[in-house]
């Protein structure tokens, strides 16, 4: 395993991070990445990634969890306490549970809103005049969203072998990225510095469009079940 993440992290700009996506993997696959120098964790369910930080959390202080699946309302309680960043806000009323639940523990909770760029209707996200619309929302109601902190924008490109629609979806979020980061619209521009795109199959696509973050689970971890 220590091959493959180095292998992985040999492609990466400095200012690319991995993310290791470790969904359906057992602790043990966690802690064999965390002893080769891995540190952050992606997961995609809420009741897998809750008992994988009761389990670890206690003996490896400095491991970091993005939650990066589909999320519902009524499970964010769970996460709240602990979780670094929520990549996939996906809708208006999630980012407002995100806020409450942030509030509850007393803390700021670092979000992505996630983009729909990809041809599958089944991938979830804001479109891109959603996302502005959400953000002029934000700007314009900072009391509304106080315990949350816009950090950037994640997507997912579709699933394909046309590497040449993979790098224009690529390039059209990191577009939409740029243009929110200038538009004067983001009460903390200093923080939106995250760009999370790239998996196994397109990170190396993704990092030549400005990606900061590549969420990689396969070429890590091997095939899931
Ligand atoms: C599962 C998943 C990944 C990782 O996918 P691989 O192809 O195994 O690298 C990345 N991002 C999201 C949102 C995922 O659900």
């Amino acid at each position: 395993m220590e091959e493959r993440i180095e292998e992985i992290l040999s492609y990466l700009p400095e200012e690319t991070r991995l993310v290791a996506v470790s969904k359906y993997h057992p602790t043990e696959a966690i802690i064999e990445a965390y002893e080769a120098g891995q540190r952050v964790f992606g997961e995609s369910r809420v009741q897998e990634l809750v008992g994988k930080y009761e389990e670890l959390s206690g003996a490896y202080l400095d491991l970091s969890w993005h939650f990066i699946g589909h999320l519902q309302t009524n499970k964010v309680k769970y996460i709240a306490p602990f979780i670094d960043l929520i990549e996939s806000v996906s809708s208006l009323k999630l980012l407002e549970v995100i806020n409450k639940e942030a509030e509850k523990n007393k803390r700021r909770i670092p979000v992505l809103l996630e983009v729909h760029i990809a041809q599958e209707e089944t991938k979830s996200g804001f479109s891109q005049e959603e996302v502005v619309e959400l953000i002029r929302l934000i700007h314009d109601e900072p009391e509304r969203f106080a315990h949350i902190r816009l950090d950037g924008l994640m997507t997912m490109a579709t699933n394909t072998d046309d590497e040449e629609l993979i790098h224009q979806e690529f390039s059209s979020v990191k577009v939409l990225f740029d243009e929110i980061k200038s538009s004067g619209l983001l009460s903390e521009p200093e923080h939106f510095t995250e760009l999370s795109m790239g998996m196994s199959g397109d990170y190396k696509i993704a990092i030549q469009h400005g990606s900061t973050l590549v969420r990689v689970g396969s070429a890590i971890f091997g095939a899931r079940n």
